[in-house]
């Protein structure tokens, strides 16, 4: 991918572009009363995407929908629906939008292929190998990956919940240089045009800092059937660009929405940052939900800056039903999360431990002990911006 800068196009990123992610949104696969598909959009997407791949782009969907159309047919009452009505109308609504996918490849001469995930395929790192070893084989066959997250089985606690990161995660597990999120609004704007007449559309992101996390308060796209909002599309990004992958937020509320961002249609271009180059670091940093926490002190960030381990001298706390292994959160003192790495000690034995230096962990533990809580090599250190 060459370098992303303000003067990119969406169009020059997408020509350069070896493979990408699509992730389409419920609001523009279903027709929110009735929850019946748009076949006509449908097949207009997989024309653009089909153009794409005759030019050696590699490309895969995540593709939401399935509790939408599901809905519809269940007909379940308009609102929020419990937990177990979400799961049956995926049940329901999933195979309906596996097979309209397939007919809107078919004529195009590509076979689809149906792949569900959850949260565990894509934290645990054995099942995030597999996964993407078989997202492999597919495009090596040119088959077409229609992913979704496996509504039916995921529960609250266990799920992503919206698409967008998922659709994040998939781009790393890929190596995607591109992300699109396709949504109903064009792109970012500095705040709601619908509630402030002085907003303005903002065509390019260097760098997505907490004062671009904040214009997420503005309009929010996709909340009449699907789950995420300007802030999982933000979430989603941020953990995309990190992985050097560019995002294009984009509005699909028209036919062809790919060849409208090749024809200079307005979106929002994410430059990837390409702060973490480590395959595996980028991996614990994309963490949807860190199994646990660990406090530390002031002197430990400092420490922790200048590229040093996590020892236990340096925690004041922890938090978590943890194993050896798991992804934690640290955070500073105020509660701030400053980065992310692999436990090397369980929740029991870091709550012993927090504070001490290493011959009294010893003691405390009554066995020769690892020196460090969480090893330089298994960290990531959040907003920073050069290789880790
Ligand atoms: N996985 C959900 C579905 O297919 C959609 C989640 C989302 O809206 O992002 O209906």
């Amino acid at each position: 991918m060459a370098t992303v800068n303000a003067s990119s196009t969406c169009a020059e990123v997408l020509a350069n572009a070896r493979r990408v992610v699509i992730k389409v949104g419920s609001s523009l696969l279903a027709d929110a009363q009735t929850g019946v598909l748009r076949h006509d959009w449908m097949a207009s997407l997989a024309q653009d995407l089909a153009a794409l791949s005759r030019v050696d782009t590699e490309f895969l969907m995540v593709s939401s929908g399935a509790v939408a159309i599901g809905r519809g047919a269940l007909d379940f009452p308009d609102g929020a629906l419990a937990l177990e009505q979400k799961q049956a109308a995926a049940a329901v609504g999933q195979p309906i939008l596996a097979g309209a996918w397939a007919r809107a490849f078919a004529p195009l001469g590509l076979v689809t292929a149906q792949a569900l995930l959850t949260l565990e395929d894509t934290e645990d790192r054995r099942r995030w190998l597999n996964s993407r070893a078989t997202l492999e084989a597919l495009l090596a066959q040119k088959a077409v990956p229609i992913i979704n997250e496996n509504d039916t089985v995921a529960t609250d606690e266990i799920r992503y919940g919206d698409n967008d990161r998922l659709a994040a995660r998939v781009a790393q597990m890929s190596g995607a240089d591109v992300l699109i999120l396709l949504s109903d609004i064009d792109g970012l704007w500095s705040a709601d045009p619908n509630r402030q007449r002085d907003a303005h559309h903002i065509p390019f992101v260097a760098e997505l800092s907490d004062e671009v996390m904040a214009m997420a308060e503005g309009p929010n796209p996709g909340t009449n059937l699907g789950s995420g909002g300007m802030i999982t599309k933000l979430m989603a990004a941020r953990m995309a660009v990190q992985n050097g992958c560019a995002v294009i937020l984009s509005s699909g509320l028209y036919d062809h929405p790919i060849k409208a961002l090749m024809t200079g249609a307005q979106a929002t271009l994410f430059a990837p940052s390409a702060s973490i180059t480590d395959a595996r670091k980028g991996w614990i940093a994309g963490a949807i939900k860190p199994v646990g926490a660990v406090h530390v002190d002031a002197g430990a960030v400092r420490a922790l800056g200048t590229g040093a381990s996590l020892l236990p001298v340096g925690m004041t706390a922890c938090t978590g039903d943890f194993t050896r292994g798991d992804v934690l959160a640290i955070l500073d003192t105020t509660g701030k999360e400053i980065g992310r790495g692999l436990a090397a000690y369980s929740a029991n034995e870091a709550t012993q431990i927090c504070g001490l230096r290493s011959k009294e962990v010893e003691q405390k533990l009554g066995y020769s002990a690892r020196a460090a809580m969480i090893h330089r090599d298994d960290m990531v250190l959040l907003n920073k911006d050069k290789d880790q």
